[in-house]
């Protein structure tokens, strides 16, 4: 893949997705000696940055394939982001969800317009019913990450960085299926090979990093944790993002369920920013320099803020509650 997909999905998604703005962390910065900037993906009309990589690959289908519709299975940020978009290009969707589905997710994707469809009760039947949907009535299906025009359509995030932070060394990007980091590292990489891309994923359930020590995709268990966007495996048949993070990614560090806590309420209580786990992890590392090799100049991708906020609210005010996690 190369850098110039990563400027026509810019020119694909600029009606859709916004301009994110990269800001000052001051508390932070002191904190680490660093100037640390944070890139507010929580600022998307839908709340995270997946809004970037669909928007991309909506853009990328034939009008054949607008005409008869996209299906995803995510319920979570991708779901949010295939059904905003999909609206925007006037494009049918439809998320194909388990029964067991919390009610205030399944009402936010029919708030955005799209079709839910309940199917079993459990992720995987969802996914069976996306397949026959894309098999018998030839809709198509917008993956989460594995795909070169979500990939390019995330790494519009790294042409933001070097436009409006040219001294950046160091770039914090959350880490689970990898098309967010694939698409930052090849944005800066191609720029400055010098800058450093360090992924971040929660102890339980990384599959990225477990794939990277395997040397090829794996699965791992999946656990509850408060980084719940971060969850999920990278595929056993991955095409692009494995290859992408092995060989652009320079490492990828794990970090604890109470860090994340303490995350997310550094954000909120010293810098005033509402994240939710996986969009506050990229903080954690500040606390633990040495394990990342970082840089003077940090850039911090926090990637989302759709989170309950009766949980949040708990997590920030007491330390201790995030022994108890979100699923
Ligand atoms: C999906 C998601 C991630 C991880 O992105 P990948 O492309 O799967 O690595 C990080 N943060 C949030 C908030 C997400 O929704």
């Amino acid at each position: 893949m190369q850098l110039q997909a990563i400027y026509r999905a810019r020119r694909a998604i600029e009606d859709v997705a916004i301009r994110t703005p990269l800001v000052p962390a001051p508390v932070l910065s002191a904190a680490s000696g660093r100037e640390v900037r944070l890139k507010l993906e929580t600022t998307q009309p839908t709340g995270a940055f997946k809004l970037r990589g669909a928007a991309s690959a909506l853009a990328g289908l034939s009008e054949q394939e607008r005409a008869r519709g996209v299906v995803c299975a995510s319920t979570g940020n991708h779901g949010r982001a295939v059904a905003f978009a999909a609206r925007r290009f006037g494009v049918s969707a439809i998320i194909c969800m388990s029964e067991l589905v919390p009610r205030n997710k399944l009402a936010a994707i029919r708030a955005l317009g799209a079709q839910a469809r309940i199917v079993g009760r459990s992720q995987d039947e969802a996914q069976e019913e996306v397949d026959r949907l894309v098999a018998a009535e030839g809709l198509a299906e917008i993956p989460p990450f594995d795909h070169p025009d979500v990939i390019a359509g995330q790494g519009t995030i790294g042409l933001e960085l070097l436009e409006d932070f040219p001294e950046i060394d160091t770039a914090l990007v959350p880490l689970s299926g990898g098309g967010l980091i694939a698409g930052i590292a090849l944005a800066l990489k191609t720029a400055s090979p010098a800058v450093r891309v360090i992924g971040v994923s929660m102890e339980k359930g990384a599959a990225m990093q477990a794939s990277l020590a395997a040397g090829h995709p794996v699965q791992v268990e999946e656990t509850a944790s408060l980084a719940d966007s971060l969850g999920g495996g990278i595929g056993l048949a991955n095409r692009h993002t494995f290859q992408m993070v092995r060989h652009l990614v320079d490492a990828v560090v794990l970090v604890s369920e109470a860090k994340i806590a303490a995350a997310m309420r550094s954000l909120f209580l010293e810098e005033g920013w509402v994240a939710e786990g996986a969009g506050a992890i990229g903080v954690a590392l500040l606390a633990e320099p040495h394990l990342a090799g970082l840089g003077r100049n940090v850039a911090i991708v926090v990637s989302g803020r759709n989170v309950d906020m009766n949980r949040f609210a708990a997590i920030v005010a007491a330390p201790g509650v995030e022994e108890e996690p979100c699923r």
